[in-house]
């Protein structure tokens, strides 16, 4: 399947998206001398772009978003039958999707129990830190009020993620931002910053040495993504998660598991977390929750948590005080249940178990040819590959080299990830994360078109 787009179609498509619209994550004077890249349509892991080019779609949606793959006519038709019925209604109310797909996914969570709707990751977040300032205030006489983040992690675009961003290029000048949000080391081992044997635990520990200079009394909350995403795919050291939770029990600090990648399939289980055994308070997800469907995210608590904002007579503001105006609409939840359904009948947390062992075994082939590789890491369709300058010293590849691979698998039509330019001097990794319905030839095409593309750069 192509397009065939008329060249005046094209031409007027381009120039309405040069004059006005503000692409995110741009520097717009590349548009002075190239195109912007304008995409029409798209079909399983394929889309075409305005001048009728098809690519591999290799980062699903250019961040990771669309789980189910595109052209899923079975979700446009559930949306479309819920907007005729009811299309909205928020605030102190429910409808019958967002109720379903609460009663759906808690079955896949079990611990946690209620559902806490928006529209955005960021926003998904912000309402856990919200809920854990709040617990702070009416339970702890105001302490326990600070959350804890780690190096390399991200949270989200508003001032209180970015007060939480473990990836600080992303802050810089839009400061300043909220007191108390308190970072804590990454535990990449591939980029060592203790000489141990035990290195997960050693990381962990890292976290305790935090709180006890904090003063335990003053972290409520603790926020981490179970595999690190945009900050270099990276995939916890063994040992980590279990003592990570045995000092927050010990603590009494809250886990929140920000699944906003993760979540729905994406490492080979419903959820991150449950590949590493964590028992989370607060979960939050968005991207893959509807696959890019509609706009839909989720902030899901345990009972307790829940509980604590139970009325009390004598607290008028026990209740939790938030909305989210779009939170009320029926399209998210309905195309998220047709989503999980999808993930459930086509057997597509197998396949991306599967597929993302066939992933790591090419990558780590690629790294027998290519020296320019140094460390290959990943969980289901989610796998990066960190490039070095240096193997022994392991210093970074240059971000340009690196963004030169990610272009030339472009020209190839292959569109591969990197970190994003988030990181000091560690803006190295590539990253894949295709559609969880890829095959065995749309992995191998993924990792071939990396192959030419060291080759072209590094010549290697
Ligand atoms: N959390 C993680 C781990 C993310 O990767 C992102 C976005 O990439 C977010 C939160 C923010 O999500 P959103 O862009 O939907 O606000």
């Amino acid at each position: 399947m192509s397009l065939n787009l008329k060249q005046n179609d094209l031409s007027h498509v381009v120039a309405a998206d040069r004059e006005h619209v503000w692409h995110h994550l741009s520097q717009h004077k590349q548009y002075e001398t190239a195109d912007p890249r304008v995409f029409v349509e798209g079909r399983g892991l394929k889309l075409w772009d305005a001048n009728g080019k098809e690519y591999l779609d290799a980062v699903s949606g250019g961040v990771w978003t669309v789980n189910v793959g595109y052209g899923r006519e079975s979700i446009a038709n559930a949306v479309r039958d819920q907007l005729i019925k009811l299309n909205y209604y928020a605030g102190a109310a429910g409808n019958v999707p967002a109720a379903l797909f609460a009663q759906k996914l808690i079955e896949k969570m079990p611990g946690l129990a209620r559902v806490y709707y928006s529209n955005s990751g960021s926003e998904a977040n912000e309402k856990a830190f919200k809920m854990v300032r709040q617990i702070a205030a009416r339970h702890h006489n105001g302490k326990k009020w600070k959350i804890l983040y780690r190096e390399r992690d991200y949270h989200g675009t508003t001032i209180g993620t970015l007060a939480s961003s473990g990836q600080p290029q992303r802050a810089e000048q839009y400061g300043p931002y909220p007191d108390g949000f308190i970072m804590v080391p990454h535990c990449l081992e591939y980029r060592k910053q203790w000489d141990v044997e035990k290195y997960g635990e050693r990381a962990a520990d890292a976290i305790e040495e935090v709180i006890r200079r904090e003063g335990p009394d003053t972290i409520g909350a603790i926020i981490l993504e179970p595999v690190t995403a945009g900050g270099g795919v990276i995939t916890p050291p063994e040992g980590y998660w279990q003592r990570v939770q045995e000092i927050c029990r010990k603590h009494e600090i809250l886990i929140i598991i920000d699944e906003v990648v993760c979540g729905l399939g994406r490492t080979g289980s419903w959820f991150g977390y449950q590949q590493y055994d964590i028992k989370p308070d607060i979960v939050t997800m968005a991207k893959g929750v509807a696959s890019g469907y509609a706009a839909i995210s989720c902030t899901v608590t345990t009972e307790r948590v829940f509980e604590m904002f139970k009325d009390a007579p004598q607290d008028s503001m026990s209740y939790f005080r938030d909305i989210s105006t779009f939170g009320g609409c029926t399209a998210g939840p309905v195309a998220a249940l047709e989503n999980m359904r999808i993930i459930e009948d086509e057997g597509l947390l197998e396949n991306t178990t599967r597929m993302g062992e066939r992933t790591l075994a090419n990558l780590n082939a690629l790294m027998e040819k290519h020296s320019v590789i140094g460390d290959v890491r990943g969980k289901g369709l989610f796998c990066g590959a960190e490039l070095v300058a240096d193997r022994q010293s392991r210093e970074p590849a240059d971000e340009k080299l690196v963004q030169a691979v990610v272009a030339d698998c472009l020209g190839q039509g292959v569109i591969i990830g990197a970190t994003n330019r988030s990181l000091n001097g560690l803006n190295n990794t590539l990253c894949l994360s295709p559609a969880l319905v890829a095959t065995s030839n749309d992995v191998d095409r993924i990792t071939d078109a990396i192959d030419r593309a060291l080759t072209n750069v590094f010549g290697c």
